[in-house]
């Protein structure tokens, strides 16, 4: 079980997260939803050790684990997938993979598993990231996620910019991941679309939690209001 308590984040003097607290258990996905600015890059970015935050306002099965830094999250399990993609530009597909699959955990995602359940990645494998579209790239940065077997598995705007079809074959991947018992946290602008991808929903404004509930039955007119401050 991840837990964030009583989570404060800054950057330099600005503040950006006031006393978050969320938590999320093994094999759920919660969507972050909230408008620009309100704080849900910062929230991953704390919890995947980019950003420095009081040891106790992250707790790993009780341990705290805050401010450990990106390496370290990475090892315990917890994996960042950037907005913007970052991947190592003048690498291969294939060496982007790797580094991530020597860096990251073992476990059942193994390169061989990934061009498995997406094999259009196959035939990109030697080409530099550079060299590859922007749902492509989606797709490659999703992957050399999975590939360091995360238990707990971080995802900025992932769908941002991509074709439907692309969007569709993004959220398949991480349906896989999610069957395999990997927790994600997924911050995707669409609302409606984070509603159905997702078991729970913690709505964010100006850096503090202001709804949160089951997707499901989430109502969307609250869930509008708190995304748009009104
Ligand atoms: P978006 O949907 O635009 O990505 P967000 O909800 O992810 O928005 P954050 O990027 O977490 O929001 O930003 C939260 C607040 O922190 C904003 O006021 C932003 O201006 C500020 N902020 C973000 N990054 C930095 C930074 N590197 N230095 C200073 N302030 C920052």
């Amino acid at each position: 079980m991840l837990r964030i308590e009583s989570l404060d984040a800054h950057y330099g003097l600005f503040q950006a997260l006031f006393g978050v607290a969320l938590a999320v258990a093994p094999g759920e996905t919660v969507a972050l939803i909230g408008s620009n600015g309100a704080g849900k890059t910062t929230l991953l970015r704390a919890i995947a050790g980019a950003l420095r935050v009081r040891p106790e306002s992250l707790q790993l099965d009780g341990e705290p684990i805050g401010g450990a830094t990106e390496r370290e999250q990475l090892a315990r399990g917890i994996a960042l997938v950037p907005e913007g993609r970052r991947l190592f530009p003048s690498l291969t597909v294939h060496e982007n993979l790797q580094l991530a699959a020597t860096n990251g955990r073992r476990g059942s995602w193994t390169i061989e598993r990934v061009l498995e359940s997406f094999p259009g990645l196959r035939a990109l494998l030697s080409r530099p990231a550079t060299a590859l579209s922007g749902g492509q790239q989606q797709l490659v940065a999703i992957a050399r996620a999975l590939v360091c077997n995360p238990a707990f598995l971080l995802c900025d705007e992932v769908s941002l910019g991509l074709s439907p079809l692309v969007i569709d074959e993004v959220y398949q991947l991480l349906a896989l991941a999610r069957r395999d018992g990997m927790a994600i946290v997924l911050v995707e602008q669409n609302v409606r679309r984070a509603l159905v991808e997702s078991d729970r929903y913690v709505c964010i404004q100006k850096g503090r939690v202001v709804l949160e509930g089951i997707s499901a039955s989430a109502d969307r007119h609250a869930v509008a209001q708190a995304y748009f401050g009104v």
